[in-house]
């Protein structure tokens, strides 16, 4: 879907429009494409606490700590708050940011890195780390117009093993829609190692539920460029579409309702070997205010959403489909989190998503499991699905973040490449929102 305003507001004439209105231009955002870098590559670091565990993170880019002095433009900015402990202290990062904020290219990236809350830390300290989230949701506000992004990073332990996978991509133009969001770190086995970032999925298979376009072709796409190969999913009537993507990527197509009854038993068969990666994306809006909605609507968008994603993942389980250490990811939506008139059902089904990632990433940790599982929730993004919506709400929609603008599949994409990347280990039960720091629910 074009965005006419978007566009119109980056031409001569717009811009001179735009100026004379007294307009904001929303910002052209830097987007990640094949053989670009894939981190930015300086970075400006707040102290050494953690230097080291950084520069590992970065060994492609110029990692220089503020003591340097020097005013050169720099492409990010992370500061390292996990030794922050009192509400005085916090004044180091009001520092920080007060004086190198205006470093920061156009497109930037900010991480701030603070120490996962938990009920050993005295509340002081618990209070200074959570007022953390309030910083990063303020500069990404203020710093949206210039296409930056901030984030906040809660680590349990501060290593390579953990850190490195989020913070490469949050410093990155694959996170260019991730903004005002917090990720947080678990701990990782001391087995477990680091593989490389170039082609991170190459040797891994991968299933991507309603594949055939939009949100779910960018993921099939988008983990092939990755190295993995990839077995697309969608519905008998999708079958043109989807085998033609599949064959442009190599991959395989399934052609399956995931809400028949036996679908999960039909997949299964249909796999020669178990599955590292599994992604549920496919998914159904059928809007109407709870007045007016059918038993149908409700009916159909609950089971696809939620119901047969919890079928696929329990027999998945229950069978042993997913190879060791393999990574789950789920997709939800900003109504999932804010509720949106005229979506019930699909605020319902989505919200389900994102407890029943929370719950089964519980019991995986409980039981020791290796297996990750994760959800993205996207705000307005580009596709077929929203551009039924009308003109004057579809505009709307789009404008209603801090970077003015819808999001395209591949942010959701790239969002979901990271959480199925074998070095994303750490991550597990987040929902991460793919949606520019969308003013719904945040
Ligand atoms: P889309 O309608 O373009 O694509 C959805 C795909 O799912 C289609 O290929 C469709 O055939 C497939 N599908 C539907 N029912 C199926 C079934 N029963 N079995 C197998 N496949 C089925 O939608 P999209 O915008 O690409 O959305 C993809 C996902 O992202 C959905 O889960 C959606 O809820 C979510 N999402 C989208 C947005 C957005 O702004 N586009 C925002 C938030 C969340």
């Amino acid at each position: 879907m074009k965005d006419g305003y978007l566009n119109f507001s980056h031409s001569k004439v717009g811009k001179t429009l735009f100026s004379i209105l007294g307009l904001t231009v929303p910002p052209k955002l830097a987007r990640y494409s094949e053989g670009d870098e894939l981190v930015k590559t300086s970075i400006l670091v707040n102290d050494r606490t953690n230097l080291v565990a950084i520069q590992q993170c970065f060994p492609e880019s110029n990692i220089s700590v503020v003591d340097e002095a020097s005013s050169a433009k720099v492409g990010g900015l992370v500061f390292d708050a996990t030794t922050i402990t009192t509400p005085q202290q916090l004044v180091g990062c009001y520092e920080f940011f007060n004086q190198q904020l205006g470093r920061l290219i156009t497109n930037g990236r900010i991480v701030i890195i603070g120490s996962a809350i938990d009920s050993t830390m005295s509340v002081e300290m618990a209070a200074s780390q959570r007022a953390l989230v309030g910083i990063v949701k303020s500069i990404a506000k203020e710093l949206g117009r210039k296409g930056c992004s901030a984030n906040v990073l809660y680590a349990k332990q501060v290593s390579e093993q953990t850190i490195a996978a989020p913070l490469r991509f949050l410093m990155s133009d694959k996170s260019t829609y991730v903004s005002g969001q917090v990720i947080a770190a678990g701990e990782v086995t001391s087995e477990f190692e680091l593989s490389q970032w170039h082609k991170p999925l190459a040797g891994k298979t991968a299933l991507v539920t309603g594949a055939s376009r939009g949100i779910g072709a960018a993921i099939a796409s988008t983990l092939a460029a990755d190295g993995a190969q990839v077995i697309g999913l969608d519905i008998p009537q999708a079958k043109a579409a989807l085998e033609q993507h599949m064959s442009e990527l190599g991959g395989q197509s399934i052609l399956l309702d995931v809400t028949a009854s036996d679908a999960p038993q039909q997949l299964a068969s249909a796999l020669d070997k178990p599955l590292d990666i599994v992604v549920h994306n496919a998914g159904i809006t059928r809007d109407k205010t709870l007045k007016r909605m059918s038993t149908a609507q409700w009916q159909s968008v609950v089971d696809i959403n939620l119901g047969a994603v919890a079928n696929i993942n329990q027999h998945f389980f229950q069978h042993e489909v997913f190879a060791p250490q393999a990574k789950i990811v789920c997709v939800a939506s900003i109504s999932g989190i804010a509720g949106n008139v005229g979506q019930v059902n699909y605020a319902a089904s989505k919200a389900g998503i994102i407890g029943l990632v929370e719950a089964t990433a519980q019991q995986l940790q409980v039981n020791d499991a290796d297996i990750t599982i994760n959800a993205v929730a996207p705000g307005f993004i580009e596709t077929e699905m929203t551009a039924k919506i009308p003109l004057m709400t579809r505009h709307f929609g789009r404008r209603l973040c801090s970077l003015s603008q819808g999001g395209l599949p591949q942010d959701v994409a790239n969002t979901i490449a990271f959480l199925a990347s074998p070095n994303a280990q750490a991550i597990n039960g987040n929902t991460i929102r793919v949606c520019g720091q969308n003013l719904m629910g945040a």
